[in-house]
């Protein structure tokens, strides 16, 4: 049998930290699955920069030689979606504290959602810990450089979003 995972989140856009992720994930994992969550909620905190589309080609281009990983949609409960792909497993990353309050609040109410599947949380890399899609975006249109923390097909977008602000 297979040991299939998904990888549920925003990637508005892909970072560094979520491709150490899923890097590492491969070491355990036959198969990931990384499932845009496409119900962003419009003017919140997380508002989104780039359409599903656009997350989803990023995504493609980075992972285009490994065949292990895969990227789709989802709309709805991350946890019908693993009953409908028969998934069994929830990969998410953890970096600071504060992700470990969030991250025990949805993985418990997930196993009330579908007990079948399991979270197993990886820890960031040390280096990568202070990086997210959020802060990113928050220096990039302040006009700081974030090309470190970025594949460079991502920096080119994030660029061409902030210079058509
Ligand atoms: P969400 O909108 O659910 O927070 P994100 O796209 O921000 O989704 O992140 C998806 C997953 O990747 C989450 O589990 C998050 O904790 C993890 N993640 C994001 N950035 C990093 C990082 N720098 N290091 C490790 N894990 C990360």
């Amino acid at each position: 049998m297979k040991h299939k995972a998904i990888y549920p989140g925003s990637f508005d856009p892909i970072t560094n930290g979520h491709i150490d992720i899923i890097q590492r994930g491969l070491a355990i994992f036959d198969e990931i699955t990384i499932v845009i969550a496409t119900n962003l909620r419009k003017n919140s905190a997380k508002s989104a920069w780039f359409t599903p589309d656009e997350r989803k080609a990023m995504i493609k281009s980075i992972f285009r030689k490994e065949k292990r990983v895969n990227v789709d949609f989802c709309s709805g409960l991350m946890m019908d979606y693993a009953r409908e792909h028969q998934v069994q497993c929830v990969l998410r990353g953890l970096r600071v504290a504060s992700d470990f309050e969030t991250e025990m609040m949805m993985a418990t109410m997930n196993k009330e959602l579908n007990p079948k599947v399991e979270t197993v949380f990886m820890p960031t890399r040390k280096d990568l810990s202070f990086i997210s899609s959020s802060i990113l975006k928050e220096v990039a249109s302040l006009g700081g450089d974030i090309s470190e923390y970025v594949p460079a097909i991502v920096a080119k977008q994030i660029e061409k979003k902030v210079r058509g602000m």
